[in-house]
């Protein structure tokens, strides 16, 4: 293995890294103070510099108007990106968006990608997607109960959706329901666009989640679907693939949040070093000189650097072997990666005292917003019990 970082990627990286203090760091507060009227259109505005520079959408291939090299890239850049809660939306490769184009890039039909794909990726349009239900357990989707039944080729979808993340404000959804009760269990969905200007398509509530309800993108939805009608071409692949689907969607995305929540370790962790290289705690010695304090920093470096190995090791196999031969890695580093930057965020956040309570550093919002890293995308006693069981197996 070979992760030496080529001249040119550590070109880019150097670009993203200054864009992002000069640029996105000072939209931060926006975002931790609820400014979403100022926010929003200043995000356009960084985003229309980020295309100029030809790094937007490096999820994406460029016949579809990305700047994709390859995944160890993509990863890398994941990272930086992950320093600011606005890196991935400033860039164009945010969830759920990014795993909706690359759905829609792999198995959409020609008139999917024309209407719904080119839009997504250029940015012009949002989206979200509908999977988990309130009163099933979203980690055994095999027991999903929205339907869609096929009526004179017209898709008659029911059923409440919540967890819905960006569903304000997006112009479809990606519904995946119950096309055929007497299936297989594993053919029993499949995937439908759903345009969320439909008739019987509504948005209950943004939820409440730690203290807010967000906005826009910035939000998670509860959703009714109540005989709101699209028409057949909106299925996405064939009828009953939804689970197949689900795992093209989740499974190498998990790379980009592994590296997105390195990216937010890697950030309190510097919030933390500049806070106790000037925190005095008596009339000749600051806090980096206590060694509590460097012991607490050196077990996130620690904890970080070996997870990051984990991570790129992973996107490594990935690209040698295929996604289905590094599944393994894949559910080690969701539930160990959540599980680091937990910690590592928790202890930035004690080393600056009532400082690390205040909305006044990004350190609260990570606190407070990856606590669901170890739920969404697999919760970690899911992905525990798929490595546990084939490393028994075998
Ligand atoms: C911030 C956030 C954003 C999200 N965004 C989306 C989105 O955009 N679209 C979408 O469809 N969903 C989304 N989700 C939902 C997410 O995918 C689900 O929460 C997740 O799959 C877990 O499902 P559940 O909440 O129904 O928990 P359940 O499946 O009910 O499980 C509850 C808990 O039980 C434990 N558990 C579960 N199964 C087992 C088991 N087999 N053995 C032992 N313990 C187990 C776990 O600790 C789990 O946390 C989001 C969730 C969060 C928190």
């Amino acid at each position: 293995m070979d992760f030496t970082i080529s001249q040119s990627t550590q070109e880019k990286l150097n670009v993203i890294n200054e864009f992002l203090h000069q640029e996105v760091y000072p939209l931060e507060k926006l975002l931790l103070n609820h400014q979403w009227s100022e926010l929003f259109p200043a995000l356009e505005n960084c985003r229309a510099k980020v295309k100029k520079l030809g790094l937007w959408a490096a999820n994406m291939p460029s016949d579809v108007g990305g700047s994709f090299t390859n995944l160890m890239d993509l990863a890398l850049i994941g990272e930086v990106l992950g320093q600011s809660p606005l890196g991935h939306f400033i860039f164009g490769c945010q969830a759920p968006d990014a795993g909706n184009a690359e759905l829609l890039h792999m198995f959409g039909s020609d008139d999917q990608k024309q209407k719904w794909l080119n839009p997504l990726v250029a940015g012009e349009i949002r989206s979200c997607f509908a999977m988990t239900e309130p009163h099933t357990a979203g980690s055994n989707p095999t027991l999903l109960d929205s339907t869609a039944e096929l009526n004179n080729g017209m898709w008659h979808i029911n059923g409440r959706k919540w967890f819905t993340t960006a569903a304000e404000g997006a112009a479809f959804t990606i519904a995946m329901v119950v096309t055929d009760s007497n299936a297989q269990k594993h053919q029993r969905a499949s995937m439908i666009i759903v345009p969320t200007d439909t008739e019987g398509y509504e948005i209950v509530r943004n939820i409440s989640v730690m203290g807010s309800e967000g906005k826009g993108y910035f939000s998670h939805a509860e959703v009714d679907f109540n005989d709101c009608i699209v028409p057949q071409e909106n299925l996405i692949g064939e009828v009953g693939s939804g689970f197949a689907l689900a795992q093209e969607r989740l499974g190498p995305g998990r790379i980009q949040h592994c590296m997105r929540w390195l990216g937010i370790g890697e950030r309190c962790i510097n919030i933390s070093k500049n806070f106790l290289n000037q925190r005095k705690i008596s009339a000749t010695q600051v806090l980096a000189q206590q060694p509590l304090m460097q012991a607490q920093i050196a077990e996130s470096l620690a904890e970080l650097a070996a997870a990051r190995l984990m991570v790129l090791q992973t996107a490594w196999s990935i690209e040698q072997n295929g996604f289905q031969q590094s599944k393994n890695m894949v559910s080690l580093i969701k539930f160990h990666t959540a599980n680091v930057v937990q910690k590592v965020v928790d202890r930035s956040l004690q080393s600056l005292g009532a400082l690390g309570m205040t909305d006044d550093t990004v350190v609260s919002f990570f606190y407070r917003e990856e606590r669901a890293a170890r739920i969404y995308d697999g919760a970690d006693e899911v992905h525990k019990i798929v490595a546990a069981k084939q490393f028994l197996k075998t």
